[in-house]
């Protein structure tokens, strides 16, 4: 796959992702507090997909050849404020961020456990462990699908992934 056709499913993607989170999001309404300048969730040394990282490249060449990383300890691409620099283009991990989570662990005996977790930002509210499944989301769903989108993009082998940080061309 061409890394402008994997740019394209990307886009694709991620529009699917907020459409379904922006359901979520109107759902729970105040119970999230996310929002521009909370930031103890972008924590450094978060890595993606490469085929992630080409949206964000694709977008600001500009700011990653010219600007410094933000501060060692927070996501290299905050701002002074607490904003996200490439917002629009971030990667699928923060897009859910804040959300009721949930996903399946197997245990012993081919058993399926279910977890929940949320943000303690968020905590306050209904317990995680009474909502419905479809008012959290759920993790498994999108993930294989940019494993899919790497592996085709690479051509094969372990889906290669990039430190945020490193996508800039310059040290903090
Ligand atoms: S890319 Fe943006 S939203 Fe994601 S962790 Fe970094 S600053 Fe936060
Ligand atoms: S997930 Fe938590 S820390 Fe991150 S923006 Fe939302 S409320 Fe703030």
């Amino acid at each position: 796959m061409s890394p402008e056709t994997a740019l394209s499913e990307v886009l694709a993607l991620h529009e699917e992702v907020d459409a379904w989170v922006a359901e979520l999001v109107a759902l729970h309404g105040p119970r999230l507090r996310c929002g521009r300048g909370c930031a103890s969730c972008c924590q450094d040394e978060l890595t993606v997909l490469e085929v992630e990282a080409l949206r964000i490249r694709a977008a600001h060449a500009e700011l990653l050849a010219t600007a410094a990383p933000g501060p060692a300890g927070g996501c290299a691409f905050l701002d002074p404020q607490g904003g996200c620099r490439v917002y629009a283009d971030r990667p699928y991990v923060c897009r859910t961020q804040g959300l009721p989570l949930r996903w399946l662990e197997e245990h012993e005996g081919d058993e399926w456990v279910e977890y929940r977790d949320i943000c303690p930002l968020n905590e306050v509210g209904p317990p995680i462990e009474e909502l419905e499944l479809d008012a959290c989301w759920s993790l498994g769903i999108f993930e294989p699908r940019l494993a899919d989108l790497q592996e085709e993009l690479q051509g094969g082998g372990e889906p290669r992934r990039v430190a945020l940080r490193d996508l800039f061309g310059r040290r903090a």
